[in-house]
């Protein structure tokens, strides 16, 4: 067995994303648990903002379902995608 499992790339993920938010000064207490990260598009940059605080933005103008993104890069949760509609619309 050489390839990690995703379940394993999961928690490494996460373990990541704990350690990081420690650095920041967070403490367990402060962090909102959910079951999933949501990744809220943004139109104006073409990038998705995540709940743990990261960044994506596919070079290949794909969205989230294109990329066949399942489990988000900074904390290792199930991804939700939203897309928000303007106010102004
Ligand atoms: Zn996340």
């Amino acid at each position: 067995m050489t390839d990690k499992t995703d379940t394993e790339k999961m928690y490494e993920a996460q373990h990541e994303w704990f350690n990081k938010s420690f650095r920041r000064g967070m403490g367990p207490a402060q962090i909102e648990v959910k079951p999933e990260c949501k990744w809220t598009y943004d139109e104006s940059t073409d990038a998705y903002e995540s709940d743990c605080g990261e960044l994506w933005r596919f070079d290949n103008l794909g969205n989230v379902a294109d990329n066949r993104v399942r489990f988000c890069h900074g904390c290792g949760r199930s991804v939700v995608a939203v897309y928000p509609r303007p106010e102004d619309a």
